[in-house]
């Protein structure tokens, strides 16, 4: 069977809210053999989120973990008690027979099919139309069909054996940050912020074999002596290496995420007595 791809969500209450897991859902509910894991920082599981899991057709698991308000300051990492129940989880409900890839996906970011599954080419269709500037010589003269398999396998996170990485767009300071890659390896960083990071990666950009999840119970997301904008290396650095990294989304050419980040919505004209005559959940 396919390995089960795991999303781990923090999800926080605000007005936008429900319309985040709105859209994240509408790209989830279309990948086969996938779980959602969606982590509320909140003191207790909200009737939104519940609702809205119960209805949204894909698989999930609810959990909540609040943040203790004294991290809840400007320039400190979000969501990093929430990622560390969601691993928990993992490691105490599955077990070596479990074939899964984790990832990060933040509930404002915005998802490509093509990261999860094949690129919406037919199988007719010619694929000289794909770009095979990274194919070796060696793959192309597998034959047209292999080829495209191939191409398949360089897009997919569910094929990551260890640690897979890929672009995300409107990170870094730049339209999009990324994984230098030469010889099917990972020699460096595309990026406008830190480029002395060890893995200069967002938290979107990369996923983990679940297998290497469990064989390191002790990985997790720090928040001692971790500076902002670390957390992803910080957390890399326990499970992986540079060079053990596979690159995906055709050798880390094409953007499938994007950073994306939504605007507050203007509620200055809510009504404060005359309210509406239904109470609507938004
Ligand atoms: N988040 C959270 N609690 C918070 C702030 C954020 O759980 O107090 C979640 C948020 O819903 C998102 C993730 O943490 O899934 C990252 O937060 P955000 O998107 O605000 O970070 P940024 O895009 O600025 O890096
Ligand atoms: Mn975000």
């Amino acid at each position: 069977a396919l390995p089960v791809i795991y999303a781990i969500t923090p999800t926080y209450t605000r007005p936008v809210q429900k319309a985040e897991l709105t859209r994240l859902s509408h790209a989830f509910r279309q990948v086969p053999r996938f779980h959602w894991i969606v982590v509320e920082d909140s003191t207790a599981r909200t009737e939104l989120v519940a609702r809205f899991l119960a209805r949204c057709g894909v698989p999930y698991t609810h959990l909540h973990v609040f943040t203790p308000r004294r991290f809840k300051r400007a320039g400190m990492p979000r969501a990093t008690e929430q990622r560390n129940v969601a691993l928990a989880w993992l490691r105490q409900h599955r077990s070596k027979r479990d074939a899964g890839v984790v990832f990060f996906a933040d509930d404002d970011n915005t998802y490509s099919l093509e990261l999860f599954e094949e690129p919406p080419f037919s199988k007719s269709q010619d694929i000289s139309d794909l770009q095979f500037g990274q194919l070796t010589n060696e793959e192309l003269q597998l034959g047209k069909k292999s080829a495209s398999l191939l191409v398949v396998d360089y897009m997919k996170m569910r094929s990551t054996r260890g640690v897979s990485v890929w672009p995300v767009g409107f990170v870094g300071g730049r339209a999009y940050e990324r994984p230098l890659v030469s010889g099917g390896k990972v020699v460096g960083w595309y990026t406008g912020w830190r480029p002395d990071r060890p893995f200069a990666t967002d938290m979107a950009g990369f996923a983990v074999n679940l297998q290497v999840i469990l064989a390191n119970p002790r990985a997790q997301f720090k928040r001692r002596g971790s500076q902002p904008g670390m957390q992803e290396s910080d957390f890399l650095k326990q499970i992986t290496n540079v060079t053990e990294l596979e690159p995906k989304a055709n050798n880390c050419t094409r953007v499938l995420v994007w950073h994306t980040r939504t605007e507050k919505p203007h509620l200055a004209n809510e009504p404060k007595h005359r309210k509406d005559t239904v109470v609507i959940e938004v």
